[in-house]
């Protein structure tokens, strides 16, 4: 049964219980969008992280194909025919990072998710730190880039405005410079697949969820091979989804501007009653009608397209369709 949002008991299940018998399985779901050439070297640089690791750990990958129109299946399958421990999710069409992942985390069996982009910026060499810090007990493992040199000026000032931002009015904080690469917890998998909106900022969903958090740092490389689908106005209308499906106060906001700007106006227009009664009638003030005429347009305007945000994803969440759409499923590990 699906538990409503509420998880009462964590049962821990830490790496390599003798008594059970079996070595954890780590789940590494990979969302890929036309990336036939970084397929293979995103399996090698895995494969060689994991073999240190095999006393202790196994691992599966979940590749998403969120409608890539190249050869990336083929790559993904070929691969599939010799290692078992590959699946694919293929979804219907391009639905987006943030479905895809969800998509994934939906498929997963393993004891500990770590999302993971394919082109190798977010380093697989990070796994094994990651995973002390679980075996520790911390439930969600962030991975934060600390130098973010590489990026354009303007790409860093952007990023930080936006944390800044997000942080100041949403209910619930998110880590400065945390993608989706981080270790969670099966549990905390549970909760968020659980989560019903269908506006998704995994990121925001990932640290609403809480628990014990642990960090490890890395600074994030190029890509290897391909090029980023994310451009400025993409990444412009993310941040959007992300302000407006965790906050409440750009709503809010508009009873004090509104009461504070009612007073000044009651405060303004008992000064002109009172002089008009006083000095009479003057008509100059063409200057001060057209300005504040302009000020409370743009004020409604600006009001009105605030609400217009959260209407529009309201409308997307009432209307309740499915994050994404599957065309077929294949787990390697059924084939044997
Ligand atoms: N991706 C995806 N669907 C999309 C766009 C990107 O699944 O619509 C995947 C992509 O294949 C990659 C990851 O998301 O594995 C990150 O994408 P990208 O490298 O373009 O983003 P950036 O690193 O620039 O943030
Ligand atoms: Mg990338």
């Amino acid at each position: 049964m699906k538990n409503k949002g509420q998880i009462v008991q964590i049962a821990k299940t830490r790496p390599y219980d003798p008594s059970q018998g079996r070595r954890s399985l780590v789940s590494l779901v990979v969302p890929v969008f036309n990336e036939q050439q970084s397929i293979g070297p995103f399996l090698d640089r895995i494969e060689a992280v994991f073999a240190p690791l095999a006393p202790t750990y196994s691992y599966e990958i979940i590749f998403v194909n969120d409608g890539s129109r190249d050869a990336t299946e083929f790559a993904i399958r070929s691969r599939m025919q010799s290692d078992p421990r590959l699946g694919l999710v293929n979804l219907s069409r391009n639905f987006g990072k943030e479905a895809a992942l969800s998509a994934g985390l939906d498929h997963i069996r393993g004891d500990a998710c770590i999302p993971i982009d394919v082109d190798l910026q977010d380093p697989p060499e990070l796994i094994p730190d990651m995973l002390k810090h679980w075996e520790q007990g911390a439930l969600v493992v962030n991975a934060k880039r600390i130098c973010r040199a590489r990026d354009s000026w303007i790409k860093r000032t952007t990023a930080s405005g936006f944390y800044s931002l997000f942080n100041a009015m949403a209910d619930h904080q998110i880590p400065r410079d945390v993608g989706d690469y981080r270790l969670l917890d099966k549990q905390v998998v549970e909760v968020v697949c659980d989560m019903g909106e269908r506006v998704r900022f995994n990121k925001a969903l990932f640290s609403w969820v809480g628990f014990e958090t642990a960090e490890v740092t890395f600074t994030r490389p190029e890509r290897e091979n391909g090029s980023s689908t994310w451009s400025y106005w993409r990444l412009w209308n993310f941040a959007l989804d992300g302000i407006f499906s965790s906050t409440t106060a750009p709503l809010r906001v508009w009873t004090y501007a509104g009461g504070l700007l009612a007073l000044m106006s009651f405060l303004y227009a008992s000064a002109i009653l009172l002089r008009t009664l006083i000095i009479g009638v003057d008509v100059p003030g063409y200057a001060s009608t057209l300005i504040l005429i302009l000020l409370f347009g743009g004020l409604n305007l600006f009001a009105i397209g605030i609400l217009g945000e959260y209407i529009g994803r309201i409308y997307s969440e009432v209307r309740e369709r499915p994050l994404y759409v599957l065309r077929s499923v294949h787990k390697g590990w059924e084939k044997t």
